[in-house]
């Protein structure tokens, strides 16, 4: 069973030294905790995939310690230079032409690698520890819903993994946004994230190129590699609303959650559930992966959700709440 460690200087050397031996650990970041193996040593980075259970054609995202490590693993441009001055650390991810150095199995086979700064006190200093850039996805088994905490680390991944460092509950909840930037002239979101797309059109003064919605009519093939109709999914079945009705709460079965984005102002039933206080989107977006996995461990038959408004951290929430409820 997995150890979680505190975030000791010690710890945090022993764990330099454990993933330079290629060793793989649980760690976190402001969106997610992730699974972070040395990205320069392949036979580490296969642990990565093994104990998530993750097909091989999905990339792995490579962390760094800021806008001067770029070019350790990428061809950057200056575009990437100016989104990272302005954006990092933080949730934003890009897609830049890869290096050599970065094994062909972290990038499931593409020329490109993804890359970030994470702004995680904890893990930005095992980061610095580290003299070479950490791989590293959600720390979930692959399909399942997105680690927030050390705990749900463990209840994943416990058998498959020595440790876990413990940083606190996630900030965001939801994972980074991504741009592919490999066409300065063409940037394009390629998943919907922490950082809303509005702060980075508004940095560029121009709008830019959105993800296709996922729907449950659309083909797989026309995805790109990791982003699968169903994702970050409970086993209980979701079904997803654009609004859930005060009658609909008053008349629920009990063997259905309804999941709210804000506490309801009539009297409920224990079956209600709400992710946020008063409807703001940060904090629905902070509750989101452990009142589904609450939610999930409580024999629900049914989980009925509600949309939230496609604006800002909206359209990252309802992303994950659509590949959630795919069937
Ligand atoms: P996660 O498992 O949440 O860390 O997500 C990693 C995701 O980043 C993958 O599933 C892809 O969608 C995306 N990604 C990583 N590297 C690349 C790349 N080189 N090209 C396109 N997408 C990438
Ligand atoms: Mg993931």
């Amino acid at each position: 069973m997995a150890n979680i460690l505190q975030p000791t200087e010690k710890n945090l050397r022993e764990l330099r030294k454990f993933l330079f031996l290629g060793g793989i650990v649980g760690v976190p970041t402001e969106t997610v905790y992730g699974l972070a193996a040395n990205a320069f040593d392949p036979e580490a980075c296969s642990k990565i995939f093994e104990a998530k259970r993750r097909p091989a054609n999905d990339p792995l995202i490579c962390h760094i310690s800021g806008v001067e490590a770029l070019e350790q693993i990428c061809h950057s441009n200056a575009l990437a230079i100016r989104l990272a001055n302005r954006f990092w650390p933080g949730p934003l991810t890009f897609v830049l032409p890869k290096k050599e150095k970065i094994p062909g199995l972290v990038t499931a086979g593409l020329d490109s690698v993804g890359v970030r700064c994470s702004a995680h006190p904890v893990f930005q200093k095992l980061v610095a520890l580290c003299d070479f850039p950490l791989a590293a996805p959600s720390a979930n088994p692959f399909a399942y819903i997105s680690p927030t905490t050390a705990q749900h680390v463990k209840a994943g991944l416990g058998s498959k993994i020595e440790y876990i460092l413990d940083g606190g509950p996630c900030a965001y909840g939801v994972e980074s946004t991504i741009v592919d930037l490999r066409d300065e002239s063409q940037p394009r979101i390629l998943r919907y994230g922490a950082l809303p797309t509005e702060k980075i059109e508004a940095e560029l003064g121009r709008s830019i190129e959105k993800p296709v919605a996922t729907t449950a009519d659309e083909s797989v093939q026309h995805l790109a590699p990791g982003a699968l109709p169903k994702h970050y999914s409970p086993r209980t079945p979701l079904d997803l609303r654009g609004g859930i009705a005060p009658e609909e709460i008053q008349n629920l079965s009990p063997d259905t959650a309804a999941l709210l984005l804000s506490k309801p102002t009539q009297k409920v039933s224990a079956n209600v559930h709400w992710l946020s206080e008063n409807g703001k989107l940060d904090e629905i977006a902070a509750n989101l992966f452990a009142k589904l996995r609450a939610l999930d461990e409580s024999g629900y038959h049914r989980i009925i959700a509600e949309e939230a408004p496609e604006l800002g951290l909206g359209l990252a929430i309802n992303d994950r709440l659509r590949r959630a409820s795919f069937r």
